[in-house]
């Protein structure tokens, strides 16, 4: 569904990312792993239109993606989801008003499908709160509810366990790893190896270069646990 084509992108110092050939696939979780500084958020906000590449094309359904900024905001809002390590919730907002958000911005605000949502994140009891009442895995799901809330067909997640233990990361994995069962292309940077087993390929980055795709088979064996 998004293709990233010869894509770099280049500081005046720093050459952050360099000749990325990359298809991303509904229905899968695809895992972005390397070093610090390797490129990982760059590559990652390349994917989430949040960027723009000094060169090469990126292309969503087959159809170039504009320069011009309010087109990329358009379809970034309509198409893509965001989940970060630092959650990124306001704090002055409840659960519920945080994941109503990007509904407010794009103008199409649903409110049953925040129900359902939120019911299958397992916070529906947790709306009302403000995030200092909650545990940083509901602050997670609730950010990922967030990132939901607009139907995207992607979903790029940065660091999302960054911040959590490792039992509370692995629930957020296994809720990401739902998403892309059901459908949703998603993208997550990580730099816990453990996490591996969620994937269905991982890119393996090194000075802003791709040094490894592998293909993962492991689904039956996640579903299990
Ligand atoms: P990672 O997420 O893997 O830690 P990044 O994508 O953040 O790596 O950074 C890749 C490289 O690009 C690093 O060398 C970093 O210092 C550089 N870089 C990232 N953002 C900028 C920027 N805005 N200006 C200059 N250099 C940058
Ligand atoms: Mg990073």
């Amino acid at each position: 569904m998004l293709e990233l084509l010869d894509v770099c992108k280049e500081y005046p110092r720093v050459k952050a990312l360099c000749d990325i050939d990359l298809a991303i696939k509904d229905s899968e979780l695809l895992m972005i792993m390397g070093p610090s500084g390797s490129g990982k958020s760059t590559l990652l906000h390349m994917i989430g239109l949040l960027d723009i590449p000094t060169k090469g094309k990126i292309r969503i359904m087959g159809k170039p993606v504009s320069d011009l900024d309010d087109k990329r905001a358009a379809l970034r809002s309509k198409f893509i989801g965001f989940v970060f390590q630092e959650f990124g919730l306001s704090p002055y907002l409840t659960a519920e008003e945080n994941i109503l958000l990007p509904a407010v911005f794009s103008g199409e605000i649903d409110k049953t499908s925040i129900d359902s949502i939120a019911e299958s994140l397992g916070i529906h009891k947790r709306l009302k709160h403000l995030p200092s009442q909650l545990s940083g895995g509901e602050k997670q799901r609730v950010a990922i509810a967030r990132a939901l809330i607009n139907d995207p067909k992607l979903i790029v997640a940065d660091e999302p366990t960054g911040n959590l233990d490792s039992k509370t990361g692995e629930q957020v994995m296994n809720v990401l790893r739902g998403l892309a069962d059901k459908g949703k292309a998603v993208v997550v940077v990580t730099h816990n190896s453990e996490h591996e087993v969620f994937a269905d390929r991982i890119v393996k980055l090194r000075d802003g270069a791709i040094t490894k795709l592998l293909k993962k088979k492991v689904k039956k064996q996640r579903n299990k646990k």
